[in-house]
């Protein structure tokens, strides 16, 4: 018997947790973690005791109690007993937090399967940022056009566009049938082509379920239908007209497509583009990966990096910064020459304001998408800071993810047995254009076939 069960994305956006049960294999399609995990209960101060482990995750019902998935450091004082694996393996779609984070609770005897692209993302963002605690896994990459073997269970790695690089949807080939999971896919990206490719192969499996996102699958979809050449030519219109001032641009920190669109927008207007140090040191990584074409930070004369000037460098910024000669620059620089200039600004670096001193009326491109929540802090306090310095505020983003009319094409296109919404606040919507809907809840085992 062949079953699946969700631990999370039934009914909300991130998180996805899917088990694949076929004969002795046991399979996990991501490892997420929601945003607002355990935002009911913990806040700023209110944190879960994790010298208990996983105690208060358990007790809150924030995770399911299931032996032999989670490591010995995690359960050691958290009141359930420690077994060897009982998973095959886990399986990462792509690196974004909300489809890899609990992995940190994995037990590291599990192989985690991932992609070549993605494991060096995740290695850099362990080197620059040390937040993530995800190295100690037996981690296993691929590639598009390969497949894994897990107990038996045969899964098959598809490249999609997304906003992140290396993503991918997998063909799982059960007993039952193939089940195809689309994790986050994009068509207007630009790589469409890549996610075409996933929903032919998927196509021609005839899938007896599909289980697809639907993060844009609402009645009122927030995010503007724009595809990355519109934000490029765009933020070039914007650029172009601001003569003698800055330009910033922020965006997610992991989104390749976009840094390099700006690198463009900076050529286009006859500036030059100043990169975050993590950023830099990412895209230095991926070019190791020849698949993805990433921006060339050693050789292109038009890309600086922003030093932040701290008091103690950590060795990859020594390192890198060595590498880069006088093409790295401070605040100082970047307050002189501003009108020569777009500036990588994250919401983290949002004080080093304080030091540009940004001529009133300089643009600041927000190329993320709209605070979705009214009470998102973050958004707000980066409103604040543009509204203190007197910058232009621009909207310019083209969504990682698939309208709720690409969403429904591609369900037709495939032609599942079954469709499974997750990663969707609004399941019950896919009934509109799917004849046969599942909608997962929680926990609950589904029986395939
Ligand atoms: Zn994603």
């Amino acid at each position: 018997m062949t079953t699946l069960t969700f631990y999370g994305g039934c009914g909300e956006i991130g998180g996805n947790k899917v088990l694949v049960e076929d004969r002795d294999a046991r399979v996990w399609l991501d490892m997420g973690s929601t945003f607002d995990f355990g935002s009911e209960y913990f806040t700023q101060y209110l944190m879960p005791r994790d010298r208990f482990g996983l105690r208060d995750y358990f007790a809150l019902g924030l995770l399911p109690k299931l032996p032999g998935l989670y490591s010995q450091e995690w359960l050691d004082r958290a009141g359930f007993a420690y077994e060897p694996p009982r998973f095959s393996a886990a399986f990462i779609s792509h690196i974004h937090f909300d489809h890899t984070n609990h992995l940190k609770f994995l037990d590291p005897a599990i192989p985690v399967h991932l992609g070549v692209g993605t494991k060096i993302i995740l290695d850099s963002w362990e080197i620059t940022t040390r937040s993530m605690d995800l190295l100690s896994h037996d981690y296993r990459t691929f590639r598009t056009g390969g497949s894994v073997d897990a107990d038996g269970l045969e899964v098959e790695p598809i490249h999609v566009d997304h906003s992140a690089p290396a993503a991918y949807g997998f063909l799982v080939h059960t007993s039952a049938g193939t089940i195809a999971y689309t994790g986050d896919l994009r068509q207007h990206g630009p790589h469409g082509e890549m996610t075409r490719d996933f929903i032919e192969a998927a196509k021609t499996n005839e899938p007896i379920a599909l289980i697809t996102e639907g993060t844009r699958v609402a009645p009122q979809d927030p995010r503007a239908n724009f595809t990355e050449a519109l934000v490029k030519s765009k933020s070039i219109e914007t650029a172009g007209k601001a003569t003698g001032k800055a330009v910033f641009a922020t965006f997610y920190p992991r989104d390749v497509d976009r840094m390099r669109t700006f690198v463009e927008v900076a050529k286009g207007v006859g500036r030059r583009f100043v990169i975050q140090a993590r950023a830099a040191h990412l895209l230095l990584s991926l070019a190791q990966d020849t698949r993805i074409q990433v921006p060339d930070v050693l050789r292109d004369s038009d890309l600086l990096v922003y030093d932040r000037q701290f008091e103690r460098q950590d060795t990859w910024e020594k390192n890198l910064f060595a590498q880069l000669g006088d093409r790295v620059v401070t605040s100082d620089y970047v307050r002189a020459h501003q009108d020569e200039l777009v500036v990588q600004l994250d919401f983290t670096t949002m004080p080093e304001l304080v030091d540009i001193q940004p001529l009133p009326g300089s643009s600041f491109i927000h190329s993320k998408s709209e605070p979705i929540e009214e009470n998102d802090e973050v958004e707000a306090a980066v409103a604040n800071w543009v509204r203190f310095f007197k910058l232009k505020r621009f909207q310019y983003h083209a969504s990682g993810h698939m309208s709720e009319t690409e969403i429904s094409d591609m369900i037709r296109a495939i032609a599942p047995k079954t469709v499974i919404p997750v990663h969707t606040e609004y399941p019950g919507r896919f009934t509109r254009f799917a004849s046969h809907v599942v909608q997962p809840r929680v926990g609950d085992p589904m029986p395939m076939g």
